[in-house]
This record gives C-alpha cells, structure tokens and sequence, in this order.
C-alpha cells in the first residue's frame, strides 16, 4: 500500500515473525526504511535502485532489525532507550531474558554463539541468529521520542509506547494519517511482553494510547497488514483480551493445585510443543512471572 511519502512493504511469509512489515520512507529528498525485517526479496523488490541513506528501528528486535546490515552505507537510528544495543550487544542478553534465565553465563555464551555465522539454530526463535551480530556493527544515533522529526519532507513522530519493550514506539505520520504499530499486531497469539524489560500494564496503556491517535490507517507490524480505523478497534480489543484470558488460564491452575514453577510446562503462552527452543522456554517462564506478578497485585505493573 502507497501513502504520499510512505510505502508498506509486507514481509515474507506474511510478515510472520521473524520477519515484520517494513515501511519505506522516499519523498524525493530522503530515502529511509524502517524496521527493515521484510527479508532481502522483499525489500529489493520495493526499494529497486534507490540507495537507501538511514535506517530507523522502533526498537531492538531480532526481527525489527536483523535487516540493518543490508544497508552497510544508511545511517542507523534507534529509540534512545535501546542505542545501546549497538556498542553492547549483553544489553540484549539482558532485556530479552537470557541474564534472568540463564544468568550472565547464557549471556556470555550467546554473544559468542552469535558472533560465528555458523552457529547451529534453534527451532523456533531467531537465538542464534548471525545477524544479530552483523545488524548491531554500524555505530547508531538515536531520535528523540513524542517530536515531529522531519525525513526529507516527512513528518514523523516516534510515539513512545512501553510495555512489548521499554523503549518500543509506533511511528506515527500525521500528514499520512498513518501509524505503524509494529509489534501491537493484532495477531492471535496476543501481546508479547515476555522478555525481561516487558511489561503487561504498559503495554495495555501503550496500545490503547496508539488507538486514540489521529489516524486512518494503522499498519502492523506482522500478519494483520493495514488495517482501518474503524477495524482497528474492534481487533484491538480481541487481541488485549487475550491479557485476560492468560490470566483466567492461570488462576485455573492455581486453583487445580498446580505450583507457580510447573505452570511453564503446562504452556501459559506457548503451548508445551514449542518449549523445545531455549528462548521459548526462557518466554515462557519470564512470561508466568510476570502474570504471577499481575494477579498478585491484581492488575499492577506486571512487573
Ligand atoms: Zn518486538
């Protein structure tokens, strides 16, 4: 779909994670993509021979930024709270859950595993992807968060939207009408808050936030493509639900006597198939935490 500066570009396989939906910024004065996870077909078939000069991520997601090393000459920007990521790669470790789960050891061991392209993979996760190192080389700048920022001709505004990560945003074009809304993608697995700087009260604030602003389209970032307004919030409403049906789940298995620690095994989020994968497991158990933490507080920071 093609907006006056901005073209969606889905990803492949439907932009299922790993790979997302990128957008492509080109206004005759600046060329920029963001989140460049659509897969290297993809992105050729849209950007032809145009030479891409920056590259803007919302925030610091295997499948949001595994792309930035396609584009070895764009200028790199993230959001201020994740830059790090770029000269510190263990900040990953720590935010998506490996220093939690496996300690700093499982950190030190992943940044080694990613380091060598030819590391063996996991089943259902992008752990041991190689691009996560070659996609975090080029030193990044960092844009500033609820501010228009001008791309060539572009508006944009980096809307801060905590809770999938603490420094996620949605992109939003006011002359457009437009917003990507990444990872608040309405698909039926629900929201995903699962790493360890995920938070579930945020992120219900965060989406609700996004859904009130003035905007016709809303794109996400995987599955669901571009949706209208008008679609938006009925979906939005079933996808938040799924907060609520987690944690009925859950309370189902505390009053059938199931301990807090074997809930994983029994799949909270991720079914027991899937919990082969390191980082599903890891998912799963920070997952469980974290609704244990919402119950607890019966509704708090699900922290
Ligand atoms: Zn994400």
């Amino acid at each position: 779909m093609q907006f006056q500066h901005v073209r969606v570009i889905q990803g492949s396989n439907a932009s299922k994670f790993p790979a997302c939906t990128s957008l492509l910024i080109d206004d005759g004065d600046a060329v920029a993509v963001i989140d460049p996870g659509a897969g290297p077909g993809a992105l050729a078939g849209a950007l032809g021979n145009r030479e891409v000069d920056m590259v803007i991520n919302t925030h610091y997601h295997f499948d949001h930024l595994s792309g930035n090393h396609l584009f070895p000459r764009a200028r790199v920007y993230m959001n201020p709270v994740e830059v790090g990521v770029f000269s510190n790669l263990g900040l990953v470790g720590e935010w998506i859950g490996i220093r939690e789960v496996f300690g700093e050891e499982g950190v030190a061991g992943w940044l080694k595993t990613v380091a060598r392209p030819d590391s063996p993979q996991t089943e259902f996760s992008p752990s041991s992807r190689h691009e996560w190192w070659l996609s975090t080389r080029a030193p990044a700048g960092s844009y500033v968060y609820d501010r228009v920022w001008e791309i060539g001709k572009t508006r944009v505004v980096m809307v801060h939207a905590p809770g999938h990560t603490n420094g996620f945003c949605c992109p939003y074009f006011p002359d457009e009408g437009l917003v990507y809304t990444g990872d608040i993608d309405l698909t039926g697995f629900g929201p995903w808050y699962c790493g360890s700087d995920g938070n579930i009260e945020q992120f219900l604030l965060s989406a609700q936030r996004v859904a009130r602003l003035d905007a016709e389209w809303f794109v996400t970032g995987h599955q669901a493509g571009t949706v209208s307004r008008a679609d938006f919030a009925g979906k939005l409403e079933q996808f938040l639900e799924v907060v609520n049906q987690r944690q009925e789940r859950l309370m189902g298995f505390l009053e059938a006597g199931i301990q807090p620690e074997d809930i994983p095994s029994h799949g909270l989020l991720y079914p027991p198939k899937y919990q082969v994968d390191p980082w599903v497991v890891m998912w799963e158990r920070i997952g469980v935490r974290k609704h244990m933490a919402f119950l607890r507080k019966g509704k708090g920071d699900g922290n």
